[in-house]
């Protein structure tokens, strides 16, 4: 992508209406566009890190036999009587709206009652047994407060899955399959080692339900940590799960995290109240056993611009970087030498951001490491008349010199 075809430009401030620096950032440099508090839409180059997140996360959910769909944002009332969960009182971050007839619908929050409904449709008999669906959707929440920029949003990318079981036994498996999923989403993602499984509250069929909280300033919740024996307590459950885990308060250390996903064994709470039956080998209708299992993709973005941006700006981590490196051309020679070196790479199928804007070196500098791809390579007339030329990592700020076949080669090999 040459910089300068790109429309979205960076800006030298930060915007003064924000106080979460991932949205700070991310508007600074021209990756989120604010349409209001809390709801902000994707640039092209923040929709190439939202769809980055998203092709790790599909992949490990395919690789647990996931099937991904999409459903409607439009939801029907009658669904929601079912469980109850239409109630204002029960459910406060409903968006709801009528149809010009005055039939009710509600704005999706979560797909939990959708789904099985539209899983009654084709769920017949045990051999039906297990089915697994994910999508990833934008849902809608009428947050109270939106003041973590992407991190809450009223309007946010989830990632939502849902599985459901003939048998408690195998959504215990799934669920724990399912675990490990997550577990390598959020590695692959660079925050795997500070994300911890946290035990929390929601459980419906189990005393508690599973949060992913990642060690995060900016987060919004406290999270009770032993490390050395790897557990992780929501503050909100400290209390039982104390007794639950026989674990000693004061071995517990304290932490700020963001909940970067949660997950839920329902048993058969939900097939119950909702009828989601199938006929077992005996003959007989059962009820299914249905787990719930979502990861924040927009507020891991957040997360992760939180935890890694520095002072000069973003810094992504290479597997989710909306490009590989920020080509720097300055001066005549230096921008032919850097035309052909650009041509070299994207046809390889390196992801290059081209800066060929004719604007000073600095406000180029400035703006790459604002941006924060992980690499910068530096194509300047000195560089042509030396033969050598600047590679500079972003994350370390360390610089080390390159020919330009030593170029090619550490991108292309
Ligand atoms: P929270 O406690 O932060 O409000 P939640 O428990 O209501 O979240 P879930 O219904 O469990 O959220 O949603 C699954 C995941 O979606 C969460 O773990 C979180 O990562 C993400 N998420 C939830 N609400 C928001 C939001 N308003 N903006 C961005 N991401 C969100
Ligand atoms: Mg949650």
């Amino acid at each position: 992508m040459r910089m300068s075809q790109l429309f979205t430009k960076t800006s030298k401030t930060a915007p003064s209406d924000e106080m979460a620096k991932n949205a700070q950032l991310l508007i600074q440099a021209g990756y989120v566009h604010k349409t209001m508090a809390g709801v902000y839409s994707y640039t092209p180059l923040g929709l190439r890190v939202l769809e980055n997140i998203k092709r790790i996360v599909r992949e490990e959910m395919n690789a647990i036999d996931s099937q991904e769909l999409i459903m409607s944002s439009l939801q029907r009332k009658e669904l929601w009587t079912e469980t109850g969960r239409w109630s204002d009182e029960l459910v406060d971050v409903w968006f709801k709206s009528h149809l010009q007839d005055g039939t009710e619908v509600g704005f999706g929050w979560t797909h939990e009652e959708p789904i099985i409904e539209l899983l009654r449709n084709y769920l017949k008999s045990y051999k039906d047994l297990p089915i697994s669906v994910y999508q990833f959707q934008n849902k809608l929440r009428n947050e109270l407060r939106a003041k973590s920029g992407i991190m809450r949003g009223r309007e946010f990318v989830m990632k939502d899955m849902y599985s459901v079981h003939a048998t408690r036994e195998d959504l215990d498996v799934y669920y724990e399959a399912v675990i490990a999923a997550y577990k390598r989403c959020y590695d692959r993602l660079g925050i795997g080692q500070d994300t911890y499984v946290t035990f929390a509250s929601g459980g419906a069929f189990t005393k508690f339900s599973h949060e992913f909280q990642t060690i995060c300033e900016a987060g919004e919740d406290y999270v009770y940590l032993h490390r050395g024996k790897n557990i992780a307590v929501n503050e909100e459950v400290i209390d039982d799960a104390i007794v639950e885990l026989g674990v000693d308060r004061s071995e517990l250390e304290k932490v700020k995290t963001a909940e970067v996903g949660n997950i839920f064994n329902f048993g058969t709470q939900k097939s119950e109240e909702m009828k989601l039956v199938f006929t077992g080998e005996d003959g007989q209708q059962h009820y299914a056993y249905m787990g719930s299992y979502g990861i924040g993709i927009t507020r891991v973005m957040g997360v992760i611009v939180e935890k890694f941006a520095d002072e000069k700006g973003l810094v992504w981590p290479e597997n989710i970087a909306p490009f590989k490196l920020q080509l720097v051309a300055i001066g005549e020679r230096g921008g032919e030498l850097a035309n052909q070196l650009y041509g070299t790479l994207i046809k390889a199928g390196v992801e290059v951001l081209y800066d060929d804007r004719a604007e000073r070196p600095g406000v180029k500098f400035a703006d790459a490491e604002l941006m924060g791809m992980p690499w910068r390579v530096t194509i300047s007339d000195r560089g042509v008349d030396s033969g050598e030329f600047e590679l500079t990592s972003r994350q370390s700020g360390e610089t080390v010199t390159k020919s330009y076949d030593g170029l090619v080669a550490f991108f292309i090999d």
